[in-house]
């Protein structure tokens, strides 16, 4: 990790924190006889989203930020779908008898959402403020339809706090690198259902900042060196737009100023 981004790290940990809800396909042993005929697809960037759990990590690390992150797969259930919500299940539990399925919430649903929250309503407890960041990645084609996208910016236009940030990063990741395409709400609207709707309908807008980093797969795909230097471009661009947010916002003039972000100048933030 290179100084810039520790330095970083430094300022913005108390505020952020990483999830990861598709990081793995990983299926506990009770429920593989449901995944007997399902292997392929548990396999494919329906089981997971390849890339999305190293990116988290990488994130927590250069941030020292709290991570909350699942290896198990969203076929047994999507973390990043509500309770209620038509895809929760996939179609390998979606069959399942009624006590499987509310095992599996009381297993591995709800501690997850519970930890996420716990992490998130501490910063805001701490700092008045949270940005909670969601790592994914998509399939390049979907649909016989290629995807003319390399990152795309998930959030909730309604939200001043998150368009705010994602214009931040959007710049500096051409900034730190000009051939990237970098989309927001591309391939997805921030709006949709998931955990970070889920937190806004519990959290003003002013405590809560909810962006989904959406990574291309083919960049994952790509491995070696490649890889590395993504994820390191996508860390150091974050870190700028955190500095340049936290500059912005700690200008005296700016209305808008938080206890929090004086508080991180104070601690050394550059003005
Ligand atoms: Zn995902």
């Amino acid at each position: 990790m290179d100084g810039r981004a520790a330095d970083c790290g430094g300022l913005a940990s108390d505020v952020l924190v990483i999830t990861c809800e598709h990081g793995g396909n990983r299926i506990p042993a009770p429920y593989r006889n449901l995944f007997h005929a399902h292997q392929a697809l548990l396999d494919s960037h329906r089981g997971y989203d390849p890339g999305a759990l190293i990116m988290a990590r990488e994130l927590a690390t250069a941030f020292a930020a709290p991570l909350v992150a699942s290896t198990v797969s969203r076929l047994l259930v999507d973390l990043n779908r509500s309770v209620g919500h038509p895809r929760l299940h996939s179609e390998a539990t979606r069959k399942a008898p009624a006590e499987v399925r509310q095992q599996i919430l009381k297993h591995y649903y709800q501690p997850y959402r519970a930890q996420a929250e716990r992490f998130v309503r501490q910063a805001i407890a701490d700092h008045g403020l949270v940005i909670h960041l969601s790592s994914h990645s998509f399939t390049p084609e979907l649909d016989a339809k290629v995807r003319d996208a390399d990152i795309g910016l998930l959030y909730d236009p309604a939200r001043p706090g998150e368009a705010d940030l994602c214009e931040r990063w959007k710049a500096s990741l051409e900034a730190c690198a000009p051939d990237l395409t970098v989309r927001r709400n591309y391939p997805y609207a921030g709006k949709g259902d998931g955990l970070t709707a889920w937190f806004r309908r519990r959290l003003p807008a002013g405590a809560y900042v909810g962006i989904e980093l959406e990574v291309n797969q083919k960049h994952v795909v790509r491995a070696g060196r490649h890889w590395t230097a993504m994820r390191k471009v996508i860390v150091e661009s974050l870190c700028r737009a955190l500095a340049s947010r936290c500059a912005g916002i700690s200008d005296p003039t700016t209305k808008t100023a938080r206890a929090s972000s004086l508080r991180w100048r104070s601690a050394g933030a550059p003005p």
